[in-house]
């Protein structure tokens, strides 16, 4: 017994000691709002996603989301050395904005009535629409009706694309990963047979192997790409407006899509117009 009281408090003791020293960290890893050290900004993105959101081998960022997240930000005050990116994948970015991690979220995040019951967006700032990735010597899947002939097809949980399948099509066998990346190795290897989220995400995995993969079909939703903020937060989602605008006639916008989306061959877009 004397043994065990020892043991448990030199645990405690240790336990105060390493709590002692996790501490100030913690405070330094989430001090204020959108996290970070006061002086960065903390915005979400996807890491995974070329020709939008690539965290590189490097650690630098690239793509369409980020230079839109860099210009906005430059808006807010914050130069692109005071920026901090955290991964925010499909199903978690409600709760990334919601438990404060990150100020807003630029990550091909479609703005919808069920998310905006929990998160307020800006934007419009890119419309594309779902369609479906097959390998370049697949013939037998044409669009999305096609899938239900025993197709194994895959997307992202927590994603748009992946809710409409289950909503129109609950016949086809739907496997959600976390990421669309893992679902076009398993498109590479077999393991799937098509790929299914937005055509300028898909064009970008295209244009990364070529001849590997091809897309198919006509895109069958409308997605409206919104930055994604704090619910209620009028004066930031204001400011994040009026930057994206400014981006928009500047010709910001366009230097920015032709660069990152020009080589997976998408013919530029009008820039749709902000919401107020
Ligand atoms: N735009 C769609 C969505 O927000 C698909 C892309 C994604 O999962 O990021 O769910």
């Amino acid at each position: 017994m004397a043994a065990m009281s020892q043991l448990s408090l030199s645990k405690r003791v240790i336990g105060a000691v390493a709590l002692a020293i996790a501490l100030p960290f913690a405070a330094t890893a989430c001090g204020g709002s959108g996290g970070g050290d006061s002086d960065k900004i903390v915005i979400g993105t996807k890491y995974d996603q070329p020709g939008l959101a690539m965290k590189n081998p490097n650690g630098t960022m690239s793509g369409f989301d980020v230079d839109v997240a860099t210009y906005v930000a430059g808006e807010l005050g914050y130069a692109p050395d005071k920026i901090q990116w955290k991964e925010a994948p499909s199903a978690q970015r409600e709760n990334l904005i919601q438990n404060d991690q990150v100020k807003f979220i630029a990550a091909t995040y479609s703005i919808t009535d069920s998310r905006a019951e929990k998160v307020d967006f800006a934007g419009p700032y890119l419309i594309t629409g779902q369609s479906l990735l097959v390998r370049s010597d697949s013939d037998d899947i044409t669009g999305e009706a096609s899938l239900e002939n025993n197709k194994i097809l895959c997307s992202v949980a927590g994603s748009t694309p992946a809710q409409k399948i289950k909503d129109k099509y609950p016949g086809v066998q739907l496997q959600q990963y976390d990421t669309y990346s893992a679902c076009v190795e398993a498109l590479k290897n077999g393991a799937v047979d098509a790929v299914t989220t937005d055509e300028v995400i898909l064009a970008g995995y295209a244009a990364q192997s070529p001849g590997a993969f091809k897309i198919v079909g006509e895109p069958f939703s409308e997605e409206r790409y919104g930055i994604g903020l704090k619910k209620g937060d009028s004066e930031l989602r204001t400011k994040i407006n009026d930057a994206l605008k400014k981006m928009e006639d500047s010709g910001a916008w366009k230097e920015a899509f032709d660069k990152n989306l020009g080589p997976a061959g998408i013919s530029t877009p009008q820039p749709p117009p902000i919401d107020k």
